[in-house]
């Protein structure tokens, strides 16, 4: 068998894929994939790879700047034809609008789509690249989010915030002396998506101990490695040194590959996730401007590692555990997701009775024997999976970046609310669920460095 974190990336997207001790084939559909000094270069090889000629090109004001100068370089010395379509703004939302936009600017002329830029520039392409049937090229600007190699959107519809599971980019060019060229806070925000999968890691083995489900240990190693790297270099981002920042952009780019390879997000995303969605849900609702994903996220990290420093303490207690479950007053909790969403709390609720059942008394007793009689084993896996918290914040500290809910425009109370009413949202089990399953959740709270 082979060992993903031994491959190398072109290894890891061989088209037949790999045979795993998982017992699953493993593989993702990327026909190109560069991430280097001078990968702009491979752009004509990336096209040929894809089979397409005449690319539909789309960026905005910013990575217009950062980037297109060079790609038109690259494409008229290969003499190939484009349509380009440049939005005419720096903050593009990802809505009805943007893509309102490149389907009327679409070119049916063209074959295939090419972002430059990130995050929402590639959700927006992975999206027309579904909608119009044309493969897509992401060249990447900067190193925000684990998007690259995904096959999921980050949009907003009617307002809220959604995921659209589309299109994934069909080849990747990542070239390391643009995108360390990008803004600091972007920077930030992709060490801060990264600083994530150690508590992403941890929750995967946590929930499949307590709830069954599917795990594989060749991914998570792939992406272990992935993680030494980046935290071994991190310091060196401040310098914007290119090691550093290739090292991160492997990273991102492999927590794409390994969620494609395991079907899910779980090597990717876990409960550090949910401060950052509940919190932009309530910003959303309240039509206030919200950071970056990656910066949100590196702060949830930060508030996650605390609530696992909490857990340490903790002694499991059956008796209360149940006492819990057999007083929750669906009442109550319904009144408290209405204070704390507003307008979206109707159809999270209505999903809970019509899909979740996360609150369902007969399942809980189920896990919380497992979590009863594993809780050395939960223990070990915190201890094997999880960094000092100190050892964050000192890397974050050292580096300038967003650490608290408050320098991102967000209370304690909100932080609160995310944390109680994250397992609400959705049919995944998180660590917040392990702590509703012992009947401990509503009391504990975030802590404060
Ligand atoms: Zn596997
Ligand atoms: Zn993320």
């Amino acid at each position: 068998m082979m060992r993903f974190a031994d491959a190398s990336l072109s290894t890891l997207i061989q088209r037949d894929g790999h045979e795993c001790a998982c017992g699953r084939t493993h593989k993702v559909s990327i026909d190109y994939l560069s991430i280097r000094s001078g990968a702009i270069r491979e752009i004509p090889q990336a096209l040929d790879a894809m089979g397409a000629q005449k690319p539909f090109v789309v960026c905005d004001v910013n990575t217009r700047a950062a980037a297109w100068e060079q790609v038109e370089r690259v494409l008229g010395e290969a003499g190939v034809s484009y349509t380009l379509f440049c939005f005419p703004m720096t903050q593009v939302e990802p809505n009805e609008e943007a893509m309102g936009s490149l389907i009327m600017a679409f070119d049916a002329g063209c074959d295939c789509i090419m972002g430059i830029g990130s995050g929402v520039i590639n959700d927006c392409c992975k999206v027309l690249s579904h909608a119009v049937g044309r493969k897509m090229m992401i060249v990447g600007t900067a190193p925000s989010m684990d998007g690259f190699a995904s096959n999921c959107s980050a949009m907003i519809r009617e307002g809220v915030k959604c995921t659209l599971t589309n299109a994934a980019a069909d080849a990747i060019i990542c070239d390391v002396d643009i995108i360390r060229e990008a803004p600091m806070r972007m920077i930030h925000a992709g060490l801060g998506d990264m600083l994530a999968k150690y508590v992403a890691l941890c929750e995967w083995r946590l929930a499949s101990l307590i709830t069954g489900e599917y795990y594989c240990e060749n991914i998570a190693q792939l992406m272990r490695t992935a993680l030494r790297r980046i935290f071994d270099s991190a310091p060196k981002l401040a310098m914007r040194d290119p090691d550093a920042v290739q090292a991160t952009v492997e990273g991102l780019v492999l927590s794409g590959i390994a969620m494609s390879y395991a079907g899910l997000s779980r090597p990717a995303s876990g409960f550090e996730h949910y401060f950052s969605h509940l919190w932009e849900m309530m910003a959303l609702e309240r039509g206030q401007a919200f950071e970056l994903h990656g910066i949100q996220v590196g702060v949830g990290t930060l508030q996650a590692l605390r609530v696992y420093d909490q857990i340490r303490e903790l002694k499991p207690d059956r008796e209360k555990a149940l006492a819990f479950v057999r007083n929750f007053s669906r009442e109550k909790w319904e009144d408290e997701l209405r204070r704390i969403f507003g307008r979206t709390a109707e159809p999270v609720i209505a999903l809970e009775y019509s899909t979740f059942h996360n609150n369902d008394s007969q399942e809980h007793a189920v896990r919380l024997e497992r979590i009863v009689s594993g809780w050395d084993e939960i223990l070990r896996i915190m201890e094997e999976e999880l960094p000092e918290t100190e050892t964050i914040a000192a890397l974050m500290r050292s580096l300038n970046m967003a650490m608290e809910p408050e320098d991102i425009g967000f209370t304690w109370q909100d932080t609160r609310d995310a944390f109680h009413a994250a397992r609400d949202t959705r049919k995944k089990y998180l660590t917040s669920s392990m702590l509703w399953d012992l009947g401990v959740l509503y009391e504990m709270e975030p802590r404060r460095g």
